[in-house]
């Protein structure tokens, strides 16, 4: 007769922010250290995944070169299984688990299960960048409106961003490093200035930051002169040109 376990387990959805350890929330903190299973993909950075109880069984479900990411149904059917083998796993996600993070797939999938899930938030890299950046991503005279875009998806052209970039807004595009050149047309065909300023943010709250800054029109050569790579965000708006870069030209000028 197989044995039953006499509970179920939950599936916490846990937030991991854009990289520093200290930009986890408490509640985060709190369950990784004291998780049995651990589910985390290829963007939580190491110094999180240490802070993991020795004992713990890790489960990486992150791409490699050697084989491809695990597929979304087998990621949910892991979780489920374990969950329901009587173990609490803590899904652990870069930035926010529901901001581009596939977490409501997740959720779903549990709940079709009869699996008990908590969603706790994290810092998603918009955030982490903007502050990291010095970049406010509203501002009383810039911006009252903000997006935040996939820039990966195929179709892009298809895609109607209309109205989400431009004079008072600020647009924020999450894995579009790729297809910076197309996205830069893309909005410049949209009836965006060329010279909106916008910054590419690259590895942003962690120890290799870098904050670079231009034109819309320049963001293909930005991304390939300086060989950005992912994880990157580009934040498109008048609030790119504010801050401390705009702080240093001034500095500058009244060294001259
Ligand atoms: N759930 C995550 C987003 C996952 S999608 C969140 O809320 O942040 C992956 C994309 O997020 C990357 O391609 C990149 O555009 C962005 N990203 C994640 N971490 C980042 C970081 N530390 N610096 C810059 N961009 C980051």
């Amino acid at each position: 007769m197989t044995q039953t376990p006499s509970r179920t387990g939950t599936v916490f959805l846990v937030g991991a922010g854009p990289g520093d350890p200290d930009l986890l929330t408490l509640r985060a903190a709190r369950l990784l250290m004291r998780a049995s299973v651990v589910v985390h993909d290829g963007l939580v950075d190491p110094s999180i995944l240490a802070m993991a109880p020795r004992t713990a069984r890790m489960i990486s479900v992150a791409k490699s070169r050697s084989r491809h990411t695990m597929q979304q149904d087998d990621i949910n059917a892991l979780l489920v299984r374990e969950a329901l083998a009587g173990n609490d796993v803590v899904r652990l996600k870069g930035g926010d688990p529901f901001v581009f993070g596939r977490g409501g797939e997740e959720a779903e999938a549990c709940h079709e299960a009869g699996v008990k899930v908590e969603v706790v938030p994290g810092i998603s890299a918009a955030m982490g960048a903007a502050a990291a950046a010095q970049i406010p991503l509203t501002h009383r005279e810039n911006a009252s409106i903000v997006s935040f875009v996939a820039g990966q998806c195929k179709g892009l052209s298809d895609q109607n961003w209309a109205g989400l970039a431009g004079v008072g807004r600020t647009l924020v595009i999450y894995m579009g490093i790729a297809t910076s050149e197309a996205i830069a047309e893309k909005l410049i065909a949209d009836g965006l200035s060329p010279e909106m300023p916008l910054a590419v943010i690259e590895n942003a709250a962690r120890p290799t930051m870098r904050v670079l800054r231009g034109q819309l029109a320049g963001l293909g050569a930005l991304v390939r002169d300086n060989k950005v790579k992912s994880p990157a965000l580009i934040v498109i708006g008048d609030v790119a040109g504010r801050g401390d870069m705009k702080d240093m030209q001034r500095v500058l000028e009244a060294v001259q």
